[in-house]
Parts: C-alpha cells; sequence; structure tokens
C-alpha cells in the first residue's frame, strides 16, 4: 500500500522507523531483534537505507595502487523483501542517484515492481569518502529530482526504450526534506526551491531530515505551504544515545541542538546520561508533534532501537 495512503486512512499520528542494513559479514538476526520490540507500535512501513559502495587504494608493493571497491552495508533489497514477509508491512527501500546509471536505475526499479515494493524514497545520496563532491556515475543522475522524473516516466509506461505494451509501475515517491537547509545548498530558499522541483516532478510526500527544535519543523512547514507544496511533510526524528553525538550529529547532518538541551547534554559525563538525555528529550518532541497532528513520526534507529522504543511507549 501506498505512504500516501496509509496516511489517509489513519485517522492518528501513526508511528514508522528506518533501519540500516548490517554490516557485510553480519546475519540478518540482530536487525529483527532490532525490529521485534518495535512492531507493538503498529507501523505501516519500514524504511531500508541504501549505502554505496566505497573505493580504496592498496599498495601493490611495485608502487602502483590497486583500487577496490567496498561496499559496506549491502542488502537493501533482500532486507525489503525479508521484511514484507516476515512482518507483513510495507518495505521502503532507499533508492540513492550515486553509483547507478540510468540502465541499472531502471533494472532496480523492475526487480522492486516485481518484488511487489509500493514506494521508494528517492534519493540523491551523499558524497564518498574519496570525493570531494557529490559526482554522478556517468550517465547517471545528479540530482535527486532526475531521479523522480525516472520513475515517474516509468509510472506513466516510458521505459528507457521503446518497447510495445509495456506495463506502467505504480511506485508512491518519497523525496527528503531539511528544515535546517541541506549542507550543500546555496541558501533555504534555494532549498526550498528545489524541494518544490522534486514534489512537482512527481514525489507524494516529504521526509524530513532530522532535527531537535519542533518550531524549525513547524517553520519549515510553513514555508512549504506558502511556496505551493501540498505533500505531507513526515517529521523525522533520531534520538540523542551517546557522547559521540553530540558533535556527530550537528556536523553530519548540519543540524543545531538547542540551548536547553546542549546545556543538559554539556551536563553528562557517560553514554548512560546522554541517552537518558536524549530519550527526555525525543518524548518531548514526539509529544508535541502528535499534539500539532503530523501525519505520522518517523524514527531513525541506526541499527539501535532501544531508545525509540521507550518514547514511542510514551506517546502511541
Ligand atoms: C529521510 C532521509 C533518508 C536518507 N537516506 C539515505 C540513504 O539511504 N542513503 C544515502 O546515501 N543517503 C541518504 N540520505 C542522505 C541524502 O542522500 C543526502 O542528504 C544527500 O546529500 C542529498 O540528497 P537529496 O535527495 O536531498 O538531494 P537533492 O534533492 O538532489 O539535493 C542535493 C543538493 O542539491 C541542491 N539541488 C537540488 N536540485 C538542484 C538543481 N537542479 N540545481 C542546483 N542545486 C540543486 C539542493 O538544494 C541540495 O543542496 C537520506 C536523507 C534523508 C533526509
Amino acid at each position: 500500500m501506498k505512504i500516501t495512503e496509509h496516511i489517509k486512512d489513519a485517522d492518528k499520528t501513526l508511528f514508522s522507523f528506518e533501519i540500516i542494513p548490517p554490516l557485510k559479514g553480519k546475519g540478518i538476526e540482530a536487525l529483527y531483534e532490532g525490529i521485534d520490540p518495535l512492531m507493538e507500535f503498529k507501523p505501516p512501513f519500514i524504511n531500508v537505507t541504501y549505502h554505496r559502495e566505497e573505493y580504496s587504494y592498496k599498495e601493490m608493493g611495485d608502487g602502483l595502487l590497486k583500487k577496490i571497491s567496498i561496499r559496506k552495508r549491502p542488502g537493501t533489497v533482500g532486507i525489503c523483501a525479508a521484511i514484507m514477509h516476515k512482518y507483513k508491512v510495507d518495505a521502503v527501500p532507499h533508492l540513492i542517484c550515486g553509483g547507478f546509471n540510468v540502465e541499472e536505475t531502471e533494472n532496480a526499479l523492475i526487480d522492486l515492481q516485481f518484488l511487489g515494493v509500493d514506494n521508494i524514497l528517492a534519493l540523491r545520496g551523499d558524497p564518498i569518502k574519496t570525493e570531494a563532491s557529490f559526482a554522478p556515475e556517468k550517465g547517471g543522475h545528479r540530482y535527486a529530482v532526475e531521479l523522480i522524473d525516472q520513475i515517474n516516466n516509468l509510472n506513466n509506461g516510458q521505459y528507457l526504450e521503446s518497447l510495445n505494451q509495456n506495463t506502467p509501475t505504480n511506485f508512491c515517491i518519497g523525496t527528503a526534506g531539511y528544515p535546517e537547509k541541506h549542507f550543500e545548498a546555496m541558501n533555504p530558499t534555494s532549498d526550498l526551491k528545489h524541494l518544490k522541483e522534486k514534489v512537482d516532478a512527481g514525489a507524494e510526500y516529504i521526509v524530513t531530515q532530522l532535527f531537535y527544535d519542533n518550531q524549525k519543523y513547524f517553520d519549515f512547514v510553513k514555508k512549504c505551504r506558502s511556496v505551493g507544496i501540498t505533500v505531507p511533510i513526515i517529521p523525522g526524528i533520531k534520538p540523542i544515545t551517546n557522547l559521540r553525538h553530540i558533535s556527530f550529529l550537528p556536523k553530519f547532518f548540519n543540524v543545531d541542538l538547542p540551548v536547553d538541551l546542549a546545556n543538559e547534554l554539556e551536563k553528562c559525563k557517560t553514554n548512560e546520561t546522554v541517552k537518558q538525555v536524549g530519550i527526555e528529550w525525543g518524548i518531548m518532541q514526539a509529544k508535541e508533534l502528535v499534539k500539532n497532528n503530523v501525519p505520522l513520526l518517523h524514527f531513525y534507529t541506526m541499527g539501535k532501537g532501544g531508545a525509540v522504543k521507550k518514547i514511542a511507549s510514551e506517546v502511541f
């Protein structure tokens, strides 16, 4: 079922979450152990992130370097199939531009259609470590809007080559939005303009980057509405759970920690105390968002569902 239908059919705020595939070499059981405790909150869907391959260079001893491809977290499509089979809920794969040319993208979409996937979160992807800035694959997309265009074309039966009696896909397309601006955007206005382009190209809902100040989300929704974006805007929430997050999250996700939260975190000396503060803040955020009738709370678990469960128990 499409995310937009789940939202339309609901009479209250829904709960959903995102998981990341395990590191290569690890089994899927730990993933299930993270998902199982969250199923009591009846998520209509679970998102599965996509991680492209990176490169490293190995000294060959003869002065030459060998380029080695490393895919740390493969398995997005397999995990989606496993989730749909095991939990009987929708799985939403993330699909990115980076690392794919348009033909590979089309083949991936055909696989997903055959699998019974109804929703796709269409993203550009971040630059990999060896890139100074995002570099599209040769013959691939530079911006998420181009990926959305391709999915939309397929939804209209337009494959890359002209085929006879082709079956259109029927994907519901999601896109990413940034209440505190995407880190590369020239300014919030240009970021918003490009978000509108993604919606105009066929994105039917927006999932936001994580944020810790609800007011920034409320302001973002207002700005979106003022430029004619009418699709659901799903807030993304990530509880802070360890000391490392305090500097990592603002830097990596380009978000501010509000003064009250930062003051509390500065007093923390252990991961346990940070987690406690993070959970309390998450409960406060989630309750306020629900009070304001957001369609759905989407939690970033990053492989650790314990804090999300504690927050969800207070809210759902
Ligand atoms: C909910 C969510 C889930 C995510 N999941 C994943 C994941 O699974 N895997 C992964 O690798 N990454 C993931 N990301 C990270 C995401 O890929 C990065 O934030 C990436 O840098 C931008 O992706 P985007 O789809 O927002 O890009 P875009 O919408 O293409 O925007 C990228 C930048 O380009 C600008 N821009 C857009 N269009 C144009 C244009 N036509 N001309 C000039 N500038 C333009 C935008 O303002 C922005 O600054 C996720 C992010 C979010 C919010």
